[in-house]
């Protein structure tokens, strides 16, 4: 799932298309190659936690992106969620800004722990 956030940063937006689920992607897919400006300036990257859940198929990754848009420092917050295709991660959508997830709610990877028990790792 970090790749796709890697790609982010090396502004490959044909490899962001790619890795979209098929069934939540919009529109075509972008031509090789694409040029980084396509995404902005992007400084760097931080993981909130990531979650592989336990029944194997859905996945979340929640990030900060920060990148510069007219000499301003931008974040973007994200809750992505994932799902496994063959063996591979899809992205599939995601909640901007989302609310912090409490420490002690059920963790949504769906092992029945306490979230700081399970996958926050910070
Ligand atoms: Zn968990």
């Amino acid at each position: 799932m970090r790749s796709r956030y890697s790609a982010f940063a090396l502004g490959n937006a044909r490899y962001l298309w790619q890795s979209h689920h098929p069934d939540y992607r919009q529109g075509a897919e972008p031509p090789v190659p694409s040029q980084p400006e396509d995404l902005g300036q992007w400084e760097k990257l931080t993981i909130v936690f990531s979650s592989d859940f336990v029944n194997g198929q859905d996945g979340m990754v929640e990030f900060k992106a920060y990148y510069r848009e007219n000499q301003q420092l931008q974040i973007l917050h994200e809750r992505s969620n994932f799902k496994k295709v063959a063996g591979r991660w899809f992205y599939t959508d995601g909640e901007f800004a989302p609310k912090a997830l409490e420490r002690n709610s059920m963790c949504p990877c769906g092992s029945g722990k306490k979230f700081k028990q399970c996958c926050n790792k910070s």
